[in-house]
């Protein structure tokens, strides 16, 4: 038999390898496990979310108590997630590039995923539609006198293209801008693989950067038990058990688009494009979809989300680099949910929809979701330039507003459902590119 000659170039790398040897062997003898079992955070979150509904109702004579004493804690916990986002998203997209170190290669992946996320929210938008159609009879008519909201203002699609690219350092961080943030992000992830060796030390610095704003998100995360009872306790105060009862068939119409896109798009894709087994896929991501359920966030998403795709076979480069960006541009539940909530809103005023208004949701829809970050409560700014470019009556939002939040467990569901079904896909036709270069190279 052959003698495998083991080389080692340090006396710590000597080590590291007989610790890595010792932990293959102890599985065998294991000992005796002293592990308490603790509650995951998902469970935690689930049981908060019941005790809000339970502490809801009983407060409803007393919902201004509600609003002034647990709302602010609710808002506390909105704002440390958007406090955690910028840099979160900056650090892990610059980390995903400098990952893949080759420009080429960044941006045949770039340009796969980019066209997978606008074919993917277009779908969506337009099963939203459909489903909204047929459920459009069941639809209540809901009083629409003394509603308002106050929505984002429209802007041009040249002007959106300008704004995408910062004209300054620091504002796009302090502004949260998503788009600019990307922008820098590959700006600087390019120059930095472009300077090569002398940018080692930055490479360091940007993955310990990435290291340690996770670990903030980490941190901000195990307070979402608390922060989902407090976002929801006044809401079910404020509104009672009758908003959901009269909302139930919009919700209903949603949820169940939700399932259907996520089944019958993602399976699909999943299966052809990315050659995995539908049921292997969604059993794999479970951890990461309980927890967006629970979270309502993508960006709080991402980390769960990585380990579940790495787990299923994706490699790391490619989900470092797809589903931060996913996190940030690519919302399928969201687009989903604008496309009932166009249709319902309609509905309320009794107008209805043109064909020419449905491709123009369609295309505002997709092109909206692609400004608007993964936090919690970001579809009602998309829906308002969604309905400001059919000329719908932005107010109309404030019926649907009161339970945004069980809209929005859903839609983020779907939306970090779809950034995993591409991280899959794409690494999938990652490998095989690689597998063809390297037969063509020995050939
Ligand atoms: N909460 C969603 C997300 O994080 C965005 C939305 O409000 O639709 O993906």
């Amino acid at each position: 038999m052959e003698e495998k000659k083991v080389e080692y170039k340090t006396p710590a790398e000597a080590i590291d390898t007989a610790q890595e040897t010792l932990k293959k062997i102890e599985p065998e003898n294991p000992e005796p496990k002293k592990e308490k079992k603790k509650l995951s955070l998902a469970a935690q979150i689930f049981i908060a979310m019941v005790l809000a509904i339970i502490v809801g109702l009983c407060m409803q004579n007393v919902a201004s108590v509600a609003d002034s004493y647990i709302k602010p804690f609710g808002t506390i916990f909105l704002n440390l997630i958007k406090f955690i986002i910028a840099p979160i998203v900056l650090f892990s997209i610059l980390a995903g590039v400098i990952s893949l170190s080759d420009i080429k290669k960044i941006g045949m992946i770039g340009g796969t995923t980019l066209i997978y996320y606008l074919c993917t929210t277009a779908c969506a938008t337009t099963i939203g539609l459909i489903f909204a159609y047929l459920f459009r009879g069941a639809f209540p008519m809901l009083s629409t006198s003394g509603v308002s909201y106050e929505g984002a203002e429209a802007t041009s699609v040249m002007d959106t293209i300008v704004n995408i690219f910062p004209s300054n350092f620091l504002t796009p961080i302090t502004d949260a801008n998503m788009l600019q943030i990307i922008v820098m992000a590959l700006i600087i992830g390019f120059a930095i693989i472009l300077v090569g060796e002398k940018a080692a030390p930055a490479v360091k610095a940007v993955n310990v950067c990435n290291d340690i704003f996770m670990k903030c998100m980490e941190m901000i995360l195990k307070l979402s038990p608390i922060g989902v009872f407090c976002l929801l306790c006044p809401v079910i105060a404020d509104n009672g058990p009758s908003i959901i009862g009269s909302l139930a068939i919009v919700l209903v119409c949603a949820y169940i688009a939700y399932i259907v896109h996520m089944v019958v798009v993602y399976s699909t894709t999943v299966k052809v494009l990315g050659h995995m087994s539908p049921l292997k896929f969604f059993k794999g991501m479970m951890p990461a979809m309980l927890f967006a359920f629970s979270s309502a966030s993508s960006v709080g998403t991402l980390p769960i989300n990585m380990e579940c795709t790495e787990k299923m076979g994706a490699s790391k480069e490619v989900a470092s680099f797809v589903l931060p960006l996913g996190a940030t541009i690519n919302m399928d539940g969201t687009a989903i949910y604008q496309g009932v909530c166009t249709v319902f809103i309609a509905a309320c005023y009794g107008i209805t929809l043109t064909p020419q208004q449905m491709v123009t949701v369609v295309l505002t829809a997709t092109l909206a979701s692609i400004g608007t970050a993964g936090v919690p409560g970001a579809g009602p700014i998309m829906l308002s330039m969604v309905l400001a470019s059919v000329g719908l009556p932005i107010d109309g939002i404030a019926l649907v507003y009161g339970i945004d939040r069980i809209f929005d467990m859903g839609r983020t569901t779907v939306n970090i459902t779809g950034d995993a079904s591409c991280t899959m896909i794409v690494s999938y036709m990652q490998k095989k590119r690689e597998e063809k270069a390297a037969a063509k190279k020995s050939a």
